[in-house]
């Protein structure tokens, strides 16, 4: 049986494949091993990074198994229980990369500027690697603007990857629309890209599927 080193690795094929390491600044993935062998000795990390790439979005990263597993949420995660964020699973990154900021050359995979939005530990409610197989996974976040219980449920919705929704649980960490969302989401500094449509839309729905997802997808 593969041990969490060699299973991260095999996970990091795609991400190294993607990526010129000559020409990005972001890590390769290859000096990960070590800590990998101390997963079980300390908490499990998460990040989120506000990632300005063609299409604005934010990449929610929870570290499971000697990777991240990735998943790129182009509204960001609300903390309206109401609110099912978009949440397309993406190629998983390597430990390292959750101290990643920066910018990534234009005309590279993922061009643009990386900010660290928010980070901190994770911890799985229940089995991690059933939820994520059958596309249920139920977790805590405790970070400096994500707390709380979050479920993220996978889709049926077709394309190239994955689409789940992620969903903040009804909890004490939870906040209503307004409150939960513009604000939160670090969207207040971008006047142009305030979510107009979503607060007359009904809070319940979910949002459709992209047009093309992978123009969507693209660069995250
Ligand atoms: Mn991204």
């Amino acid at each position: 049986m593969a041990d969490a080193g060699h299973r991260g690795k095999a996970r990091l094929k795609k991400y190294a494949q993607k990526r010129n390491f000559k020409k990005t600044a972001e890590p390769s993935g290859k000096a990960s091993t070590a800590r990998q062998a101390k997963t079980k000795a300390r908490q499990l990390i998460f990040v989120i990074q506000k990632h300005a790439a063609r299409r604005l979005h934010w990449d929610f990263r929870l570290e499971w198994q000697g990777t991240l597993r990735s998943w790129a949420v182009p509204k960001g995660p609300s903390l309206d229980p109401a609110d099912r964020r978009l949440a397309v699973e993406v190629e998983d990154h390597p430990i390292a990369y959750a101290k990643f900021a920066g910018d990534i050359p234009k005309g590279e995979y993922g061009g643009g500027h990386v900010d660290i939005w928010d980070n901190g530990s994770w911890k799985p409610i229940g089995d991690a690697d059933k939820g994520l197989k059958k596309g249920h996974l139920e977790f805590e976040l405790a970070g400096k603007k994500r707390g709380g219980g979050w479920h993220l449920v996978g889709t049926r919705m077709q394309g190239k990857q994955q689409q789940w929704l992620l969903m903040k649980g009804k909890d004490e960490f939870a906040r209503m629309a307004a409150d939960a969302d513009v604000i939160d989401a670090g969207l207040a500094d971008q006047p142009n890209r305030l979510p107009k449509a979503e607060k007359t839309a009904p809070a319940a729905k979910a949002e459709s599927a992209p047009k093309s997802r992978s123009a969507r997808t693209k660069g995250s």
